[in-house]
């Protein structure tokens, strides 16, 4: 247990035994946000969109969509900088 500053929001929070790095409101806030983000990338496959764009378009936080990569939800081309769903289920890891 310590005094842990939420990437997110950037609020104190006290982190558990696995030193987590997000807050629990803002971990509530991104399971419920990831199928709008997950589902708007599966509709618009073939469209090039950024972590900015997704962010725009969804009208939600930047932080949240860079924090879905961080979490190997979506993972970012690196020569385009377009956003996608991560194929490879074995580098999702938990919030
Ligand atoms: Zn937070």
């Amino acid at each position: 247990m310590a005094l842990a500053e939420c990437r997110c929001c950037g609020q104190a929070f006290i982190s558990g035994p696995k030193n987590e790095d997000t807050c629990p409101s803002c971990v509530v806030r991104l399971n419920k946000l990831y199928p709008r983000v997950r589902n708007f990338l599966r509709n618009d496959a073939g469209t090039h969109y950024t972590a900015y764009d997704v962010s725009k378009i969804l009208d939600i936080d930047l932080r949240d969509v860079e924090k879905f990569i961080t979490m190997g939800l979506i993972e970012k081309n690196f020569n385009s900088g377009r956003l996608q769903e991560t194929k490879n289920g074995g580098r999702r890891r938990k919030i």
